[in-house]
């Protein structure tokens, strides 16, 4: 089945005891059993619920996996995710990473005697030093936020397989639309469905999806043990979502696409990072590995001045100024002093993250509306 067709279908039958062709919203906490033991498949729902059974094998399809494991976030995800490890294991993971991902790596997993390295894994022969006996696991998120580099899912696979690593892949700036990790050699694909999976900016929901039956067994235990999962409510949210992705992410790129060329050609408009131009450093990866080039553009001012960003980032009517990403209506952000200000200064500037940098997440409005805003906010 063709991805569109699966968007709208995979996972989703009509109920059976009445035929509604969408999924219900099983909203109960319990299942009556007719004597001990003897149910329906369905005991107590922090274990099962028909709701969210519907939405995992949705995004199992999505990502080509065997099984998508539900949670109450994207950082509850993460949480799961790391939550395979034991203690005195150590995580090779991208630098220019999530800024809520890097907290939980260093305040709270650093804690439990777990170990990060982080690193430029856009040069994938950079993990190989930091690998040693402790190694259990690599960690990559691409495009990365809020740089959009590109990184070789396939050359780290390799690297991950040749050393018994498991490979996490953040994909929720791609979406299973633009690429699917599984398929290049990945272990675990995450998304954060806050964001393109919901698309609608109207819930906060997160995934794990695998091939092998044997690791999703053992995320459900963490799933049931630990019992981050999401409401019924909120699944029957991603659902609805994942229904119009394809549509919603074409046109999002197709915006994106101009919005970037316009940028490139303003004279107040240092760099612009999209990795649709020919120009960018890993241009040629993300012709390989995604169908397209996404809908985050990040830009920096001439000047790099902090108050001539906040001026644009206060006059632009269409770009809200919000955090997060993904949903139908464009967002403008400002990752020094939002999404990224728990990462410390010296290590942002490392990658490139200067004080004027300002990122767009566009949204599915018309271009002529959204190019025509920006215009006028950067003056
Ligand atoms: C938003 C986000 C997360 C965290 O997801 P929540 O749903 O906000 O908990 C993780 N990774 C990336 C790349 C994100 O954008």
């Amino acid at each position: 089945m063709k991805f569109n067709t699966k968007a709208v279908h995979a996972g989703v039958d009509p109920d059976p005891s009445t035929g509604a062709i969408m999924t219900p919203i099983f909203q109960t906490s319990t299942y009556v059993q007719a004597a001990p033991g003897d149910h329906k498949g369905y005991e107590y729902a922090r274990t099962q619920n028909p709701t969210r059974h519907a939405l995992e094998k949705s995004l199992a399809a999505l990502e080509n996996g065997s099984h998508a494991v539900c949670f109450s976030s994207g950082m509850a995800a993460v949480d799961a995710a790391i939550k395979l490890l034991d203690q005195g294991d150590e995580v090779i993971s991208t630098n220019d990473l999530y800024g809520g991902t890097y907290r939980s790596f260093t305040k709270i997993y650093s804690r439990f005697g777990l170990g990060f390295h982080f690193t430029d894994l856009t040069n994938p022969e950079n993990i190989l030093p930091l690998i040693n006996s402790n190694t259990k696991m690599i960690w990559v998120e691409t495009p990365t936020n809020p740089m959009l580099n590109i990184i070789d899912i396939e050359a780290v696979a390799a690297i991950a397989r040749g050393h018994g690593l498991l490979l996490v892949v953040d994909n929720t700036f791609a979406s299973p639309y633009l690429q699917n990790p599984l398929d290049l050699g990945a272990d675990i694909v995450l998304h954060s469905a806050t964001k393109y999976l919901g698309g609608h900016s109207d819930v906060v929901h997160g995934t794990l999806i695998v091939k092998d039956p044997n690791l999703a067994e053992r995320l459900f235990f963490i799933q049931n043990g630990n019992g981050a999962v999401p409401g019924p409510q909120d699944c029957f949210l991603v659902l609805r979502g994942i229904k119009t992705l394809h549509l919603r992410m074409q046109r999002a790129c197709e915006n994106a696409a101009r919005i970037a060329r316009f940028l490139h050609d303003h004279p107040k408009v240092d760099k612009v990072y999209w990795p649709g131009f020919e120009h960018h450093p890993n241009h040629a990866i993300a012709a390989k590995q995604m169908r397209d080039f996404g809908a985050m553009v990040s830009f920096t001012l001439h000047g790099d001045d902090y108050d001539e960003a906040l001026r644009v980032l206060s006059n632009t009517h269409l770009f809200s100024l919000a955090e997060s990403l993904g949903g139908v209506e464009s967002l403008i952000g400002h990752p020094a002093s939002m999404t990224h200000a728990s990462i410390p200064k010296e290590e942002r500037l490392k990658t490139g993250l200067v004080d004027s940098l300002i990122r767009l997440s566009i949204g599915i409005e018309d271009g002529d509306d959204l190019i025509e805003d920006l215009q006028k906010a950067i003056g």
